[in-house]
């Protein structure tokens, strides 16, 4: 009832903020529903032939049939009918960001009722890929080899029985037209490998077996285009995490940033040999067994669209797809562009240094965050002493330190690209004062996750370091010569961590290493304070792209 009231003031206040009435349709009006800020998916496709255009008109066909299901996937009723109910503008768009009526920033929590649908108040643990009168014990206990797929919904037969019923035989209107959609695409695409990979997934999508695509998706990473389809993740099945939910990305590739992106890949090697740190913890060969891309992408469409939205890919999922080939990292440049605009600049102008809040820049943004994934394959995946792999010797604490060991690893690694000559057009200092002015960011709502975690880590190595100062009025300043020697020095200290495998010592820093002190705190709360958007959603598809 209090997230109730509360959107109704937000929206009260959101129309109360802008001129008029309902009918100018207006940037003001809807530019932040709450705390979602309104990003136009557009893209420049003039470079691609009609063609080309044509296939992608027919790949956002299947996309919005990926949306259809999803909506099944996630809400248990019918979706015009709860869309129409809702008079609210403001609401109406929220409940669709949500695909639903619960919030999925904050836990899922009812922020309406459903009409009609008496006493449903939380959002079901299982979505909607389980009977909602199944208790946990009954499924556990009903034999069937196909209960626990990812590609198969649960339901009641005439007698009340379980039974697990394929994707492709429950959603049967809307993966038959979606794979239709595909081959038509096929036909069309100038790229081989790609339309090899659009016939393979049509195929997948009639019998839900995606092994086939999804190594044919791995081959097909020369095309411009790309185009991610079907069931992929399992976090909206909450109950057993077996359920993928359906979901559709269509992409165009940035050449001029994956082809850096390539010559860097070839320098991994040496810039692993070149790290400052004891050589027995650098002893390995970097591992290339991802392949980094970067691209914009034009449309999210079904579970990747819901709630917040992701700026990186990282697939397959199937783990007999990594052994053949490895996984595809696709960097969202446009989704990052779009969330720094919107949320980290607007920290930067509440918490930076005046001076230093100029040099916050997106290219630097997305030379870290994009280094940060270079990272992860370097240093040590095994402790030098016998411990077995870092994982398993770091346990439940490895994950924050390999976070941050990618965070401050991959800002040395750009500082060092700098130096060779290998990066233009802009200045080092910047790519640390915007990595510094992300640690806000990050840990705004409190250092719960691993990355929240990582950036505490980094923020109190950086202040025990003198890295940064902080004025009476909670404004930072970078030291910039500081703060690059603070920098190699927690890359030894992670490195060192890790290839000991230290878990003892670990568990001790980060006891003390990830506490928001009181000053921090004050500082997120004036931020918390501000209203800055948590997250984006997308004013989206055919039209707007003028297919
Ligand atoms: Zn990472």
């Amino acid at each position: 009832m209090k997230k109730l009231l509360f959107l109704a003031a937000m929206s009260a206040f959101l129309f109360s903020s802008c001129c008029c009435n309902k009918k100018c349709k207006i940037k003001n009006d809807d530019e932040v529903i709450n705390g979602y800020a309104r990003v136009e998916l557009t893209a420049d496709l003039s470079r691609f032939s009609d063609t080309d255009r044509k296939m992608m008109a027919y790949l956002c066909d299947a996309a919005e049939l990926m949306e259809k299901i999803f909506w099944k996937e996630a809400f248990p009723g019918d979706r015009e009918a709860f869309l129409n109910s809702i008079e609210d503008e403001n609401l109406r768009k929220f409940a669709e960001i949500n695909y639903g009526p619960w919030d999925r920033l904050d836990g899922n929590r009812a922020f309406m009722k459903i009409p009609g649908m008496n006493g449903l108040d939380d959002k079901p643990v299982g979505a909607c890929f389980y009977p909602a009168d199944m208790k946990m014990g009954e499924f556990e206990a009903w034999k069937d080899e196909n209960k626990a797929s990812h590609y198969t919904v649960i339901r009641r037969d005439e007698n009340g029985a379980l039974q697990a019923i394929w994707y492709h035989d429950f959603f049967k209107e809307e993966i038959e037209q979606a794979a239709a959609l595909l081959d038509s695409a096929a036909a069309l695409a100038s790229d081989a490998g790609f339309a090899k990979y659009l016939r393979l997934r049509a195929q997948a999508l009639r019998t839900d077996d995606y092994f086939e695509s999804d190594l044919a998706w791995i081959d097909a990473k020369t095309s411009d285009i790309d185009f991610v389809i079907g069931p992929i993740e399992d976090y909206e099945d909450d109950l057993f995490g077996y359920k993928s939910a359906h979901e559709s990305f269509l992409l165009v590739k940035d050449p001029e940033w994956s082809a850096k992106l390539a010559k860097f890949s070839a320098m991994l090697p040496m810039l692993q040999r070149e790290l400052p740190v004891d050589p027995r913890y650098k002893s390995e060969m970097p591992g290339t067994d991802s392949d980094l891309n970067v691209y914009d992408v034009i449309l999210y469409r079904g579970d990747c669209n819901a709630g917040g939205k992701t700026i990186a890919i990282n697939l397959p999922n199937d783990e007999r797809v990594h052994i053949q080939k490895g996984t595809r990292k696709l960097q969202l440049k446009n989704a990052m562009k779009a969330k720094f605009d919107k949320i980290l600049i607007p920290i930067s102008d509440i918490v930076m240094d005046p001076e230093q809040r100029e040099m916050v820049d997106f290219n630097c943004f997305f030379e870290n965050v994009t280094f940060h994934e270079v990272a992860h394959g370097l240093g040590v995946k095994n402790t030098i002493n016998g411990k077995g792999t870092v994982r398993a010797a770091l346990k439940e604490a490895y994950s924050a330190l390999e976070e941050a060991k990618a965070d401050i690893m991959g800002l040395y690694m750009v500082e060092q690209l700098y130096a060779k000559g290998e990066m233009s057009g802009s200045d080092v200092d910047k790519n640390y004062i915007t990595f510094f002015a992300g640690i806000f960011r990050s840990v705004r709502f409190g250092a719960a996750s691993a990355h929240g975690n990582a950036n505490m880590l980094c923020f109190n190595f950086m202040k025990a370091h003198d890295a940064f100062t902080r004025t009476e009025d909670g404004l930072y300043k970078v030291n910039l010569p500081q703060m690059k020697e603070a920098t190699k020095a927690l890359m030894a200290e992670i490195l060192r961590y890790q290839a000991e495998g230290d878990y003892d010592g670990l568990r001790k820093w980060m006891a003390e290493g990830t506490v928001i002190g009181e000053e921090l705190q004050a500082d997120l709360n004036r931020i918390a304070d501000a209203n800055i958007a948590k997250d984006i959603y997308f004013v989206q598809g055919k039209e707007v792209l003028g297919l």
